[in-house]
């Protein structure tokens, strides 16, 4: 049994988690389009997937202020013209 074949974290089938293919040098899910380099250590999947969780591990570090302005631009210059 081979127990080191890459699969998907995502999706999961009868068998387990979905296996990935590999198309040249990249490991590819055919169901949610997740992407594993191994070779390269800077490759960043942008499936729906991983995009999600980068999006939630950044807005959770780094520092949120929510910038409230309720200032309503009126323009004071309003003069009808006769
Ligand atoms: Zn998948
Ligand atoms: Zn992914």
């Amino acid at each position: 049994m081979a127990t080191d074949e890459p699969r998907c974290p995502y999706c999961i089938e009868e068998n387990g988690f979905k296996l990935l293919t590999l198309i040249r040098d990249t490991l590819r899910c055919g169901r949610c389009g997740h992407m594993l380099r191994p070779a390269d250590a800077n490759f960043i999947c942008n499936c729906p997937h991983c995009e999600r969780m980068r999006l939630t591990i950044g807005s959770e570090s780094g520092e949120t202020r929510p910038e409230t302005k309720s200032r309503a631009t009126r323009t004071p210059t309003s003069q009808p013209s006769r």
